[in-house]
């Protein structure tokens, strides 16, 4: 198995790609350790992956909170031993352009969006270190690439997890702790549902993916698994994107 013996912890992980990534992982022999602030949710997952042979507890889990993630660290160490593996996964979506976009929207997207990852990161790198290592791995998006004409914050905030991953991987190289981003196109997941019901902006995203479908949660998954795994040893600071093309042209 691809993650036997490893210990893994994902926020947001009690829905869309995190739940996803949670099962997929557990599957491959981790134990996981899922963090959000949706807990019916994210109880539901952990029971799920228990009932079908995994390893899983939930935590509720504020990425904006440095207590938050002390505990939710804390709670990967007790439970399982240590933490080999973060997966930054924790976001909300805005679609405003710059004039429209609030103070407050702003400031919220920033928050969840980069200082979360900031925030989880800070707290992971001495369990980890302590471990002998890890793997951290920050879902960006296409945002986090080129300009949208939809969002601004998110934007903004996807950029900075660009280079808040590149700073992380030189800096803890060293430690055996490896930091990568992930940057996926459209994914149909919770967080976009609303949005893709509405047939023009669905066709109007397959037009702009030259493979011609929407992604999954499964296409992004499958390369956080391998990024989180051994498999990656030798890569650190990289930006893998999943989506379908969009960005290629
Ligand atoms: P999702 O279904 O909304 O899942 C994200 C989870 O994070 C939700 O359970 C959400 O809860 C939770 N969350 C929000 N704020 C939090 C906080 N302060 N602390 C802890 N958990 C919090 O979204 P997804 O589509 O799976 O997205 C996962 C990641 O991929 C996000 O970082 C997103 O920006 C990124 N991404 C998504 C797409 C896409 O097309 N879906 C594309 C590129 C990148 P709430 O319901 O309360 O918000």
């Amino acid at each position: 198995m691809r993650l036997e013996n490893k210990v893994a912890l994902i926020s947001g992980g009690a829905r869309g790609m995190g739940a996803v990534e949670a099962r997929l992982f557990a599957g491959e022999g981790a134990k996981v350790v899922i963090g959000d602030v949706l807990e019916d949710d994210g109880r539901r997952t952990e029971a799920e992956i228990n009932e079908s042979g995994g390893e899983c507890v939930f935590v509720r889990l504020d990425v904006t909170s440095e207590e938050s993630w002390q505990s939710a660290v804390n709670e990967a160490v007790g439970r399982f031993g240590k933490l080999d593996i973060l997966v930054n996964n924790a976001g909300i979506y805005r679609t405003h352009n710059v004039v429209e976009t609030s103070s407050e929207e702003w400031d919220q997207v920033m928050d969840i969006n980069a200082k979360g990852v900031f925030l989880g990161t800070k707290a992971a790198i001495p369990a980890m270190r302590d471990s002998g290592g890890g793997s951290i791995v920050n879902i960006s998006s296409v945002a986090g690439l080129v300009g949208n004409v939809l969002s601004s914050a998110y934007t903004a905030s996807k950029g900075a997890v660009r280079l808040f991953t590149k700073s992380t991987a030189i800096q803890y190289a060293r430690d055996g702790i490896r930091c990568n981003s992930v940057h996926p196109g459209t994914i149909e997941t919770p967080m976009t549902a609303a949005m893709l019901s509405e047939e023009a902006y669905r066709q109007d995203r397959l037009n702009r993916t030259p493979l011609g479908r929407l992604g999954t949660a499964e296409d992004v998954a499958y390369g956080v698994l391998f990024l989180a795994s051994d498999e990656a040893s030798f890569m650190t600071g990289s930006e893998l994107v999943i989506d379908g093309g969009r960005t290629a042209e």
